[in-house]
């Protein structure tokens, strides 16, 4: 990868031997490679030994963790807040891998959506909760960086299973709990992404 990062220095217009770039490959090797760690993680071993069956039946709420993540239109970060819920049928996530199942699919080269997704799916099919939901709210840097209409550099996607997406009460109560950044109240207010538009 090294080799190819020199040839970008250089596309660029740089002198990739001046001594401020000459240990810059190394670097974004590196930086790279714990950027997009997700893809070697795998779902079982994230999830180890952290499925217990309960008798509880209330929704768990993980709300406001933080994630970074590369958009793969542009190679560049878009991150934010990530907020969780679920209603257990008869299995629970230990509370501490929630994040770490977000880390999973975030360490990746993303779309906003998408990753709202695969979060909320994954934990549909470990635990078949009566429903899932999951709010992501990220700013995108390839949209504020590069000036493009700076107002839709801020997203928020969702994505609302079972119970979540039967009853606007759960939904409802869900939502107050997390209290969107943006201000917005259901998900018909959620405002959609562009970088996905943005090719
Ligand atoms: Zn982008």
């Amino acid at each position: 990868m090294q080799e190819i990062i020199r040839q970008l220095l250089a596309e660029l217009g740089e002198d990739p031997t001046r001594e401020g770039l000459l240990n810059t490959p190394k670097r974004v090797e590196k930086a790279l490679n714990f950027l997009t760690s997700g893809y070697n993680m795998d779902i079982d071993e994230v999830l180890n030994d952290a499925l217990f069956t309960v008798d509880y039946s209330e929704m768990v709420i993980v709300k406001d963790i933080d994630f970074y993540s590369l958009c793969e239109h542009h190679l560049l970060p878009f991150f934010g807040k990530c907020h969780v819920a679920y209603i257990p049928q008869q299995k629970v996530i230990g509370l501490s891998k929630i994040p770490r199942l977000v880390e999973m699919f975030a360490r990746r080269l993303q779309i906003q959506e998408r990753l709202t997704s695969q979060i909320a799916d994954t934990i549909r099919e470990k635990i078949r909760p009566l429903g899932v939901a999951v709010v992501v709210e990220a700013t995108h840097l390839c949209m504020s960086m590069r000036g493009v209409e700076k107002q839709n550099s801020f997203a928020v996607t969702s994505s609302m299973l079972g119970a979540f997406r039967d009853s606007a009460r759960t939904r409802m109560e869900f939502l107050e709990l997390i209290k969107l950044r943006s201000g917005a109240r259901t998900p018909a207010d959620l405002v959609e992404s562009d970088c996905l538009l943005d090719k």
